[in-house]
């Protein structure tokens, strides 16, 4: 344990009283209703309504707000191989049905699917491509393997799975066939001896990772209506740009294994492509192929509907209303369990509305407004929360002070946090006032557990979860979860068996992890919902920026360019000058006049981060200091204008994104400014 935290925590009376509302049972009750329905986006209205009417029980004013999007549903699919000896192999394509998870009986249990793809027939021999990042195609092409009219097999991990089909697409390829690979599960594999679930933590081997292939790196939300918001009458953008035109197919382990194998010997060996991450655990020698005279054959049928999708918000109204802070996580789940993703989170929120409502009991009211929001179709590309953000943007980029997203709350023990720079601080002292049952320890603070597994690091944003709207709009974020580490129990992914049963059995059993995120986000709400002050580091942005900053240099260096990074340099210290002149104001702040004008200045100068028109090639990622990874989707980029152009080699565009990234960093510097 650390020292210089007290165990256990020093709560006040308001603290106290929303921590121990707190209840492992009644969460575990939360869980089973939210895991015991389909709602795979715009399924399941009734949902919304129930979690709009939980809320509403517990005293916030709560309802739905409808968008009308694009979606598209699977119809029906298959995979087999024709070898060249003239043998076939046809692939199962499904997850078995196990009597210990009996919503994987069920009869309207999901197929596996990729959301967004592409309906079509691919027939051609086939080329694994391990991760599917643009490099692992560009080793591949220098070994001499042709690409075009091929199949990509590709592995799962690494960047956003809709862009391994983009990149295969890219390459002339018709058709990706993408497999889950028990490299990925660390140490729990059945080769290690651990029995598959349902009998014991390793991963099921049928199981499969469904998900969606659209390209996030270009823009989030529903993709016929970029910027705007999808009501029953909008205008409709055509998508060929931003979802694939090749059809797509995920695949369990079980099926791969023979796919990978009938390359074994042909065309470079896994050790002579010699990339990370390209040489899995199954029992193949991870050759590229082709196999000459052995083709997939691969069918893919979807059914597109624009069609009405639901998010529940709630409301309690603060004080002071032109400052509001909004907490949010989806709702949607591929299959009908989605224990961890997303109803660990659901389940949280459900609880965490309770707290408030033991609170306002007390006769107590926040100074800003509280909106929870459990967002529909985040699967599919973040609809919900995008569209939402969309149609209330000129509010929002008025009052919202920050936006608070919880996704997974848990799929094992190991607390995971990325934040924006601002917030850093006090969601790092809120650590402190939660206990943490973490692997039979019960004397830790949830604080003491996540420095030990971070030394006190807080991830860079990205994206792949419904913060990207908010923080592209300039809008402080961040997001809190909790996972497994090498020696835990396999979550499975978008799979069947994330289902009640198997939280309840290896995920969270006794739901202590689902308590004690709840009870840390419910607090960290409670701070930056009622401090007099915002409690924001700003300085915090300035030292940030500085470390990213030294990144892109040596970025620059390594690819011996030359760019002139002193506007940038010389912007920071703009905003270090306005970030310390700020910290003073705060500590003579005491009229209410001074208070408000101080806590406008910590809600909005982050505005100034957006770029007006957007980061090359997509104009919906605004903010200058991070972005999601061209090639990652998932991973962030730091100064992404600039970090982009030099990586593209193009060091003109390099020396403009200089000179945008300097100007909105002055522009911040400038609202912070007293
Ligand atoms: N979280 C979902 C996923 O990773 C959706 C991400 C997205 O489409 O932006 O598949
Ligand atoms: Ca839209
Ligand atoms: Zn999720
Ligand atoms: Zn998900």
């Amino acid at each position: 344990r650390r020292q210089d935290v007290a165990f256990p925590p020093v709560l006040d009376q308001n603290e106290a009283i929303l921590a121990n509302s707190f209840d492992n049972a009644s969460l575990e009750t939360w869980s089973y209703y939210y895991t015991h329905g389909l709602h795979i986006a715009g399924t399941n209205m009734t949902m919304a309504q129930w979690t709009a009417d939980r809320w509403n029980e517990f005293g916030f004013m709560a309802g739905l707000a409808s968008y009308y999007t694009y979606l598209n549903y699977p119809v029906s699919h298959s995979l087999s191989v024709s070898f060249a000896n003239g043998s076939t192999w046809s692939a199962s394509l499904q997850e078995e049905p196990l009597v210990e998870d009996e919503v994987t009986t069920y009869p309207n249990s999901v197929p596996t699917f990729h959301g967004y793809s592409f309906s079509g027939n691919a027939t051609a021999e086939y080329v694994y491509v391990g991760r599917g990042q643009q490099v692992d195609f560009e080793r591949v092409k220098a070994l001499g393997v042709s690409l075009e009219g091929k199949i990509a097999l590709a592995r799962y991990g690494g960047p956003f799975r809709g862009l391994k089909v983009k990149n295969a697409q890219e390459n002339g390829m018709i058709g990706a066939v993408i497999f889950t690979d028990t490299a990925d599960d660390a140490n729990i594999t059945e080769a290690n001896g651990y029995a598959a679930y349902p009998y014991g933590p390793a991963r099921n081997p049928t199981s499969v990772q469904r998900g969606s292939v659209q390209y996030l790196s270009t823009y989030p939300g529903d993709p016929t209506t970029p910027g705007y918001p999808s009501r029953f009458d909008s205008p409709r953008t055509d998508t060929s740009d931003v979802t694939p035109r090749i059809p797509s197919l995920p695949i369990s382990w079980k099926d791969a294994q023979p796919l990978l194998q009938a390359l074994d010997g042909y065309g470079p060996s896994g050790e002579t492509v010699n990339r990370t991450n390209w040489v899995g655990k199954l029992n193949a020698t991870y050759s590229t192929g082709p196999a000459p005279g052995t083709a997939i054959s691969l069918s893919n049928v979807m059914r597109d509907d624009i069609t009405w999708i639901w998010d529940a918000i709630g409301i309690i109204n603060g004080t002071h209303e032109d400052e509001v802070v909004v907490v949010g996580n989806h709702r949607d789940a591929w299959i009908i369990g989605g224990a961890a993703d997303p109803n660990s989170g659901s389940a949280v929120m459900i609880e965490l509305a309770k707290a408030f409502g033991a609170l306002l009991k007390t006769g107590w009211k926040p100074r800003r407004t509280i909106v929870l929001c459990s967002w529909d179709s985040e699967e599919y590309g973040l609809l919900g929360s995008t569209e939402w953000v969309e149609d209330y943007i000129p509010w929002l980029t008025t009052a919202a002070v920050t936006y608070l997203n919880v996704d997974v709350a848990t799929s094992g023990p190991n607390p995971e946090l990325s934040a924006s720079p601002e917030i850093h601080e006090i969601a790092t002292e809120m650590m402190k006032k939660v206990v943490y049952p973490y692997r039979g320890y019960n004397n830790l603070t949830l604080y003491d557990v996540w420095y030990s597994l971070t030394e006190g690091e807080i991830g860079v944003l990205g994206s792949g979860s419904d913060y990207t709207a908010f923080l592209h709009n300039g809008i402080s974020s961040l997001d809190i979860g909790a996972g497994g580490g090498p020696t835990d129990p396999v979550y499975h992914y978008h799979s069947n068996y994330d289902t009640f049963h198997w939280m309840s059995t290896f995920g969270d059993p006794g739901f202590v992890t689902h308590k004690a995120i709840g009870q840390y986000l419910t607090l960290l709400t409670y701070h930056v919902a009622t401090d007099p002050i915002i409690p924001f580091k700003v300085e915090n942005y300035g030292v940030q920026m500085t470390l990213y900053l030294e990144d892109l240099a040596e970025d620059v260096a390594s690819a011996n360019a030359t760019v002139d990074l002193s506007p940038l340099e010389s912007a920071v210290t703009s905003f270090n000058t306005s970030a310390a002149a700020l910290t003073q104001l705060i500590g003579s702040a005491s009229t209410e006049e001074e208070i408000g004008l101080v806590n406008a200045k910590l809600r909005d100068f982050s505005r100034g981060f957006v770029s007006q028109g957007g980061l090359p090639t997509r104009e919906f990622y605004k903010h200058v200091v991070f972005a999601p990874g061209l090639d990652t989707g998932y991973a962030p980029t730091t100064w992404p204008g600039v970090t982009e152009a030099v990586e593209a080699g193009n060091l003109t565009l390099a020396n403009t994104w200089v000179q945008k990234s300097a100007r909105a960093v002055e522009v911040a510097a400038a609202i912070l400014a007293p």
